[in-house]
């Protein structure tokens, strides 16, 4: 059986995150995209990940 890549906080290492799915719009002139958002429970940092770019399987 595979091990399943898990996310974990460069941080604090920890491995509970609320995930968000949101928009970045052109604010640096970058075309709109979906990114996903992962808030790290403990320390609060917040990650982001373009959709279809990220080695961590979402769905
Ligand atoms: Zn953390």
């Amino acid at each position: 059986m595979p091990e399943k890549q898990q996310l974990e906080c460069p941080l604090c290492h920890g491995t509970t995150f609320k995930r968000e799915q949101g928009k970045i719009d052109s604010k640096w002139g970058i075309t709109a995209h979906k990114v996903y958002l992962f808030i790290c429970e403990i320390c609060r940092f917040i990650m982001y990940f373009s959709k279809g770019r990220t080695i961590w399987d979402f769905d």
